[in-house]
């Protein structure tokens, strides 16, 4: 882990920023006010086009964007990355150029196989784009892990680290790692815990206060909205901040009924999903699925937005006009929603 704040490696080169969306407008504005050359690349008449446009940039298609870039940023959603390496960066990208991702899953798991004449290497910020881009605003940065895959050049380490520090990530910490760490951490940590295993706890939690005959509304502020307050203080300052402001009774509660809850089981459990990532399973799956037109996806996804618990919590925060006024989803840093192609 370092911190460092030096972009001079990249100082004459030509970044193309492929995709203009959470991280990618974060990234390419970022990179231009820390006096970088960015064109970003998108679909002509794509949503993003206009945006990045009218927000100075010089825009081209993927294609063109990549020839003459000395690095190719590729941040559009995972799943379309691998077409978009074939039909726009294969055939165009420049030998010795360096290949960024901000996720590994294509590269790890053999959907990208990056032609051997180029650096390709990884940059992930660890929080949503719109949080990489205010904190840069404020003269701060979000802390990025980096790695180096492949370098032909002699200097993948070197832009790796220009680019952190061009997003900001080198005024607050870089860490490295590499391809198969970042992949499978970031795999796990979203299916296990954070949107998995979090969703799941609330709906279980739900149901159960709903079929011990308590009234929905109730179960609904317990076990769903209260949530925020406890994450919030894990987010701020760990086990120790949460056991600092809940009450004795909430931490003797904590002491002895959660690890029936969350118990040995749960861990095997989570070690077989570690196993599904670590040997290929999930990720052929989920190609599988996205190839096929996203069926089980759909039909999954149906299911819990007609959980009664959304029902019910759309009736609440209704009332709760604070929550209207949201500015930016507190996405936090997992793999983004599929969007239509944009
Ligand atoms: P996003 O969905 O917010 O934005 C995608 C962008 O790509 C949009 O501008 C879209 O118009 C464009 N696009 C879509 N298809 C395209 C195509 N075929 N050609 C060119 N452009 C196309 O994506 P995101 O959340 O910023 O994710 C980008 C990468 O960053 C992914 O690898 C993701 O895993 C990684 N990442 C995301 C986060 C996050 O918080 N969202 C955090 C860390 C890493
Ligand atoms: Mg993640």
């Amino acid at each position: 882990m370092s911190t460092s704040t030096s972009t001079d490696t990249l100082k004459t080169a030509r970044i193309a920023v492929l995709g203009y969306g959470s991280q990618g407008r974060a990234h390419a504005l970022n990179l231009r006010d820390s006096g970088l050359d960015v064109v970003v690349g998108l679909r002509k008449g794509g949503p993003s086009w206009q945006r990045a446009q009218a927000e100075g940039f010089a825009v081209a298609e993927p294609a063109e964007a990549v020839r003459g870039a000395d690095l190719v940023a590729v941040l559009t959603p995972d799943m379309v990355q691998p077409a978009l390496y074939k039909d726009a960066i294969e055939p165009n990208i420049k030998p010795g150029a360096a290949l960024l991702f901000a996720h590994g899953f294509n590269v790890h798991f053999k959907q990208i196989d990056p032609r051997k004449d180029i650096d390709v290497i990884l940059v992930a910020p660890k929080g949503p784009g719109a949080l990489v881009r205010s904190e840069y605003e404020r003269g701060r940065g979000v802390p990025c892990i980096w790695a180096v895959h492949q370098d032909v050049s002699g200097q993948a380490e070197a832009h790796t680290k220009s680019y952190a520090d061009g997003i900001g990530g080198g005024r607050a910490m870089i860490i490295e790692t590499d391809f198969k760490e970042e992949t499978e951490t970031d795999l796990f940590g979203e299916q296990a815990v954070l949107c998995g295993g979090a969703s799941e706890l609330v709906i279980k939690g739900f149901e159960t206060l709903v079929e011990a005959g308590y009234q929905p509304e109730i179960a609904y502020y317990e076990v769903m909205h209260e949530l925020k307050l406890i994450v919030d203080l894990f987010y701020e300052g760990g086990l120790t901040r949460m056991l600092e402001f809940v009450s004795e009774t909430a931490q003797y509660g904590d002491y002895v009924s959660g690890p029936r809850i969350v118990d040995a089981g749960t861990k095997q459990r989570m070690r077989e999903v570690l196993d599904d990532i670590q040997d290929g399973t999930f990720a052929r799956n989920w190609t599988a699925e996205y190839k096929a037109g996203l069926p089980n996806y759909k039909r999954l996804k149906q299911a819990d937005l007609d959980h009664p618990i959304e029902q019910v919590g759309a009736k609440l925060r209704a009332r709760m006009p604070w929550l209207q006024s949201v500015p930016v989803p507190v996405a936090a840093a997992v793999t983004p929603p599929l969007k239509k192609a944009g």
